[in-house]
């Protein structure tokens, strides 16, 4: 496509118009001087449907390594020789005391992420039972979890579970690439359901795994049928000990990255976009430009790897112009 063609449609952006996978193409190829206009329509959206607000996560590992599965970029997975704290349960007051946070530092969520992907209804139940007493405080909370049976998720969401995360990670096509041990359509078929079960979804996919633009575009047209509540999208932090340490991300350069959040945010206008992973590396220093299109991070680290703490990263989005999102708790929704 012709780059005055794309220029021409993101200066009269219409919502109803549906990116081609062509369009989103073209856009992710665009130049350098095209950035403005770029960031500009999308700009348009964010402010439309998000206004000024950040909202702002906070995530704690509830179980941490010994996975099962082989995701190449992740340091919990059996294939990984990462140095990372094992365990089967967190604390009550690691995860209590993170609850607490969120509420008195009036955080939008809390996320909490277990390593696996299948789990026992006993193991379930303990969580269920872990939700409920956060839910006393209103809190709204996320769970990142493998694949549930529907008795399960049914299990989570009596508890007071808002919502889940179940990431695509990258197009069905890459997928074999990073992971062997499941497949694209099993998660695929695990949304579904959890969305038959009435979940809110978060829903992203991981950027700079070796993965061709076009794959970035599949996967973002997949989520856009999806349409979730909520869009991580992570930049690879190459972790030593796993399959991607030596992973070439040259390519990760903070205009790239824009560019994809600029698609995900013309593609799906109205959900939360969330640079997750990978913030603080690949937008150190550029935040005002970054929240011009993203509305969602994380404070205080992933899952794995560490990040900017709560005040430091509340200054830096006030800093910016920007407010952090004082969440509706249950009451409020
Ligand atoms: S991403 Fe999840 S399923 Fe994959 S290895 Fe890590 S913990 Fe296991």
């Amino acid at each position: 496509m012709e780059i005055k063609e794309i220029l021409t449609l993101l200066e009269n952006w219409d919502e109803t118009h549906v990116l081609t996978k062509e369009e989103a193409l073209a856009i992710l190829e665009l130049p350098e001087e095209a950035e403005e206009t770029l960031i500009a329509a999308a700009g348009k959206l964010r402010t439309k449907y998000k206004g000024k607000k950040v909202s702002v996560q906070l995530l704690t590992n509830v179980r941490s390594g010994n996975c099962s599965q082989n995701c190449a970029y992740c340091a919990q997975s059996c294939e990984s020789h990462a140095a990372i704290e094992k365990y089967r349960r967190v604390s009550d007051e690691k995860l209590y005391g993170d609850n607490d946070l969120v509420d008195d530092k009036h955080l939008a969520r809390h996320c909490i992420g277990l390593s696996g992907i299948r789990f026992t209804d006993a193991e379930i139940e303990d969580l269920a039972c872990r939700i409920r007493k956060m839910k006393k405080n209103g809190t709204q909370i996320c769970c990142s979890i493998g694949f549930l049976t529907e008795k399960q998720a049914l299990m989570l969401k009596e508890a007071g579970l808002n919502r889940i995360n179940h990431n695509l990670n990258s197009s069905r096509s890459f997928y074999p690439n990073i992971c062997t041990t499941h497949t694209y359509d099993q998660r695929i078929e695990n949304i579904r359901m959890l969305r038959r079960v009435g979940f809110e979804m978060c829903c992203g996919g991981i950027i700079g795994m070796g993965e061709s633009h076009g794959d970035v575009v599949d996967m973002l047209m997949d989520i856009r049928e999806i349409r979730p509540e909520s869009v991580p999208i992570n930049f690879l932090l190459p972790i030593e000990g796993t399959r991607l340490a030596d992973r070439d991300i040259s390519g990760l350069t903070p205009q790239y990255c824009m560019k994809v959040l600029c698609l995900a945010r013309l593609m799906v206008p109205q959900s939360d976009i969330r640079c997750a992973a990978g913030r603080e590396v690949y937008f150190k220093g550029i935040e005002p430009t970054l929240f011009r299109v993203v509305d969602s991070i994380f404070a205080s680290g992933y899952l794995t790897a560490g990040g900017q703490g709560i005040d430091d990263t509340m200054k830096m989005i006030a800093d910016a112009g920007y407010c952090g999102e004082i969440e509706s708790t249950d009451e409020e929704e």
